[in-house]
């Protein structure tokens, strides 16, 4: 009688262990990494040291840069305002964060005259326009927050009196103003309850801090300033008695009123800092045999968002977790093809950057994707697998599963039979249902295969009172979960790796 075969994929699993994931994750997840934070010191030791598991490992680096072949270098900027921002209406000089502020980009970095537009609300919609018959290409628009109202508070453009998205959200006026070719927006508040000094004090520690972004040819946003109520009134010659009357015409009328006021000149200097910052994503690589042109990604975050005010984010479970585990499994793997059990199609374990920024490093990826896109079979990716959620709480041990038959209806089905036979986990799809506020799919690193029509699967434990806080600690990682978690992202791995049938495409779910 011949013996069963063996079943190495269970084997291998063996080694992707809480004691190896806890040793990963003590380092990642230590003070001394300082949170990871995408271009700062913390992000790149996470980086070097991720690099360096998989070197030890076995694993190649893809990368053609021989001195470095595990890691993916790209730049990003960190942008700040900086000091000394001026604004004067005529012998008036008012002041960056008490008088006036700006949100997302400016093209004042000199000293610039300009003469904004009154726009009035700045709404345009079927019946209402404040852009009638006025021509704000390349000119600087002054605009009021807000919406008309009634004397009982009712909005007048809406049906049914509720605020519509004018009265709600500036950027929706904003973005009506760059459409009709604004360069930039002045904001004013006329609300009477408005309390605009302390507004700006409140936000004065947010405008000030370093933001991150892609590196892009231009702004994603219109550049947009708010300004108090004394300096739009000096600047439109006027005072609050008038433009309350004025703004009673407008909802008395339903209907934009042409305004009287004669603009003057102001002088405006606001300077956006763009400084460069290196980072990086780092990949391993296991190549295939027979069917090595398909490439499976497993991939999970390892940045994370820094120190705030003197205090580390550690991250462990975000997503300290989920880079243990491709760290782990990736050793495994590596394993497996030194005993002669490699896999069949290719392995690439994809540790990416500034997530928390935005998607960043799956976003580069995508853009310049080491295997071409359309050879990538399905990405799997793993942010947060070491905690429980409220809804979980005192439950059988579950996990999320989130895009799993989105785009490739076999890849859910692969995943629920690996799931049988070796974790038996509480498969959860919730937050499969486009309905959901959450919006999960979009959320994490997947998504950026997901754009480029890679089936995905998103594992996840759902967020937590300890989420994005500095209490996302490694003594709260519940490490025979995420064990379990792990393994099942390792079988199912195993399984596309190794099985006969390519997951082809097949939907295209919401
Ligand atoms: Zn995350």
């Amino acid at each position: 009688m011949a013996a069963a075969a063996t079943d190495w994929s269970a084997k291998y699993a063996e080694l992707v262990n809480a004691e190896r994931l806890r040793t990963h994750l003590a380092v990642l997840a230590s003070d001394e990494y300082e949170g990871r934070e995408t271009g700062m010191k913390g992000q790149h030791m996470a980086a070097a040291y991720i690099a360096e598991q998989f070197k030890n490992a076995g694993l190649t680096g893809p990368m053609p840069t021989p001195a470095d072949p595990y890691q993916q270098h790209f730049n990003v900027e960190q942008v700040t305002w900086a000091e000394g921002n001026t604004l004067k209406v005529g012998k008036t000089s008012y002041k960056w964060l008490v008088d006036f502020y700006g949100l997302s980009d400016s093209p004042f970095a000199e000293e610039t005259t300009i003469m904004p537009v009154f726009a009035g609300y700045g709404i345009e919609q079927p019946g209402y326009s404040d852009y009638t018959g006025l021509d704000v290409t390349g000119k600087d628009v002054l605009i009021a927050l807000g919406e008309p109202t009634a004397a009982d508070g009712k909005a007048l453009l809406s049906a049914d009196g509720s605020p519509t998205k004018w009265g709600n959200d500036y950027r929706a006026k904003a973005q009506m103003a760059a459409q009709k070719g604004a360069r930039t927006v002045f904001f004013v508040s006329f609300d009477p309850n408005a309390n605009f000094a302390k507004q700006a004090a409140r936000l004065g520690p947010y405008i000030s801090r370093p933001t991150t972004v892609m590196v892009t040819e231009k702004p994603s946003r219109t550049p947009s300033f708010f300004v108090a109520p004394a300096v739009a009134l000096q600047l439109l010659g006027t005072n609050a008695t008038a433009m309350k009357a004025h703004l009673a015409k407008i909802n008395q009328t339903k209907q934009p009123v042409a305004s009287k006021f004669k603009v003057l000149p102001m002088q405006i200097k606001a300077v956006r800092k763009r400084v460069p910052l290196e980072t990086e994503n780092v990949l391993g690589f296991i190549e295939g045999s027979d069917k090595k042109e398909d490439v499976i990604v497993v991939s999970a975050h390892h940045d994370h968002l820094g120190i705030q005010n003197g205090v580390v984010f550690n991250g462990a479970d975000d997503d300290g977790s989920g880079t243990s585990a491709i760290v782990t499994m990736a050793e495994a793997f590596a394993q497996a093809k030194k005993d002669g059990h490699g896999p069949r199609r290719s392995l690439l374990f994809l540790s990416v950057t500034g997530e928390e920024k935005g998607l960043f490093g799956s976003e580069y990826y995508a853009k310049n994707p080491v295997f071409p896109m359309a050879s990538t079979m399905v990405d799997l990716n793993v942010d947060m697998i070491g905690r429980t959620d409220a809804e979980h709480e005192g439950k059988p041990d579950y996990v999320y599963v989130i895009g799993s038959d989105k785009l490739a209806s076999e890849l859910k089905v692969i995943n629920e039979a690996q799931n049988k036979q070796y974790t038996q986990l509480d498969l959860d799809y919730r937050f499969d249902d486009p309905a959901d506020p959450n919006r999960f799919y979009y959320r994490s690193d997947h998504y950026n295969f997901a754009v480029n029509k890679v089936p995905v699967a998103f594992f996840f434990n759902g967020v937590h009172a300890d989420y994005h806080k500095e209490s996302d600690e490694i003594s709260k990682i519940e490490f025979p979960k995420m064990e379990k978690r792990a393994r099942l992202v390792f079988h199912l791995a195993w399984e596309l790796a190794n099985r006969e049938g390519r997951v082809v495409v097949d939907s295209n779910k919401p």
